[in-house]
């Protein structure tokens, strides 16, 4: 029996109204388990309408009060942890084990968000000019819309709204249609943390809904996070509309190893970070540059037997170390990618295609690949394969390794493995990169610090969460004072600094 999910609206669960439905599926068994709704225009906007109405009495909320509820929703997602995580992972595909990882990282935002009186405070100037005060006030955008992937569907949702409410404003979060059911839960454990209702609203959906959100102008600042071609598109039509966007996008992530890299730590960075979460991870290292020939074949001859033991299972499988990947369609790019390597001539040292599990015949299971020998000119090191595929270049030297990293269309993280601090520092200055990593493969910067890259992986002005996420989420106001027993200057008619008066 599939189940059929509803939207989040005004504190309430609303039957979908548009006649139109996504399947969901259990990426394990490869069946459709649940259908959700894709919202039509009028759904989306009442969404709208509900956060509209909301906002009025949640901005006026003093901080303290606001960072009371964040509080609340830290416990309740502590205590449904479990829960949580397997509404990740039956969707997903990915290891329970990772999906409660990835929520925990979500709770980090929502424990940085708690901290909202402190990092609202303002600036003060006192007597900028004689018997003038000026003080500078972060105030809410407004209402704010969130559009989130499918591979991190509880942390990607926290690394937006817990900051956008925290900051005063009212969310409209519209989940990836792949695996809606963690923002719905997520939005119904805020209303239990005491939020009040049309605070935070969840409106499952497609292009219909998105377009809506990008379109309407009650929406003032979007928030995406998705593939690049995707994340083009709402920054240049939220923009025209005159939204504030910041979108984060695909990534093709680089992994230096230089001759006197510990091969061992190399290897195992690899191995985690090529292949956890079966490549779905937008910080994934899915391109190994190794400088020097003899590097690359070190690195290689010790990668391989570590890729080809890989244990593939189903979330419910305690010792799997990679899960399916999400969708027929997504599993089926996957494999014609592989295809395109060899034919492009790429060296395939291990071969994930034709995996299957015994009871799980129509799971969406590709086995970890790896390659060697890729050139920059073919599709495997170019696109975003998003899958369990690791590209192996080789590099003559450092200069030319640093040359591939930075003349990547995408420029979301980097890592160089050595242990050579003058190398380690040039390559930390020098990669067009928004987060570089020491001998650390996937440099995701903790919930204080803000997350966000170069090139297209990036398309706005600001990262998301620390203290980037606050400034995203709220307006610049300076005021400047004076009062009528302060100083008389009578009618000025130029234009004079503080220093004159
Ligand atoms: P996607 O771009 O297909 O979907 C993202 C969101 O956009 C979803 O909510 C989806 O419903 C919506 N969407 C899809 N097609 C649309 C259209 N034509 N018009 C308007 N909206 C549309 O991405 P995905 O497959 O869900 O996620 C994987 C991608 O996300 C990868 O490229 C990955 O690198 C990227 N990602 C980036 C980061 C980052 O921080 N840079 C983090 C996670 C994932």
């Amino acid at each position: 029996m599939t189940k059929e999910l509803q939207h989040f609206v005004g504190g309430k669960k609303i039957k979908g109204a548009s006649g139109r439905f996504g399947d969901v599926y259990n990426p394990a068994t490869g069946e459709v388990t649940k259908k959700v709704p894709l919202a039509s225009k009028g759904e989306v906007e009442a969404a709208i309408a509900a956060a509209d109405a909301a906002l009025p009495a949640w901005a006026a909320t003093p901080p303290a009060k606001r960072a009371q509820v964040l509080f609340k929703f830290r416990d309740l997602i502590y205590r449904n942890l479990d829960e949580l995580a397997e509404l990740v992972s039956s969707e997903h595909g990915k290891t329970l084990a990772d999906a409660k990882g990835s929520v925990t990282r979500g709770l980090e935002v929502v424990e940085f968000a708690c901290g909202i009186p402190q990092l609202l405070k303002g600036e003060f100037s006192e007597n900028v000019a004689g018997g003038i005060d000026t003080f500078a006030t972060r105030q809410p955008v407004g209402v704010c819309a969130g559009i989130t992937p499918f591979n991190f569907p509880a942390m990607v949702p926290m690394w937006m709204f817990p900051m956008a409410l925290a900051c005063g404003n009212t969310f409209v979060l519209k989940p990836s249609e792949k695996d809606p059911s963690c923002g719905l839960r997520l939005g119904e454990l805020m209303i239990e943390a005491g939020l009040p209702a049309g605070v935070l609203n969840v409106v499952n959906g497609d292009k219909v809904a998105v377009d809506t959100l990008l379109t309407d102008p009650r929406v003032g600042a979007v928030s995406f996070v998705g593939s690049t071609a995707i994340g083009h598109y709402i920054y240049s039509t939220g923009c025209a509309h005159g939204k504030r966007v910041q979108a984060l996008c695909g990534a093709k992530n680089h992994m230096v190893v230089m001759p006197d890299a510990d091969m061992d730590q190399a290897v195992d960075a690899a191995v985690g970070a090529a292949y956890g979460s079966a490549g779905e991870r937008c910080m994934a290292i899915s391109v190994a540059v190794a400088v020097g020939e003899e590097t690359g074949n070190a690195f290689v001859k010790r990668l391989a037997p570590r890729v080809r033991s890989l244990k593939i299972g189903p979330y419910t499988d305690a010792a799997a170390e990679m899960g399916p990947i999400v969708t027929p369609e997504a599993h089926k790019k996957i494999l014609g990618y592989i295809d395109k390597g060899v034919a492009e001539g790429a060296e395939l040292v291990v071969d994930g295609r034709g995996v299957k599990l015994q009871g799980y015949e129509k799971g969406f299971y590709v086995g970890g690949c790896l390659f060697d020998r890729v050139e920059p000119r073919m599709s495997i090191y170019k696109d975003e394969i998003f899958g369990p595929v690791l590209s192996v270049v080789r590099a003559k030297n450092y200069e030319e390794a640093l040359t591939l990293v930075n003349d990547h269309e995408y420029g979301n993280g980097t890592a160089i493995f050595t242990r050579d601090g003058d190398a380690a520092r040039d390559f930390a200055s020098r990669a067009k990169i928004g987060m570089v990593g020491v001998n650390v493969p996937i440099p995701v910067p903790v919930a204080y610090h803000s997350f966000g890259g170069w090139k297209r992986s990036l398309f706005g002005d600001h990262h998301m969460h620390g203290m980037e996420g606050v400034r995203f989420y709220t307006k610049l106001k300076t005021v400047t004072t004076r009062w009528p027993s302060g100083i008389r200057t009578g009618a000025q008619f130029h234009f004079r600094s503080g220093a004159e008066h």
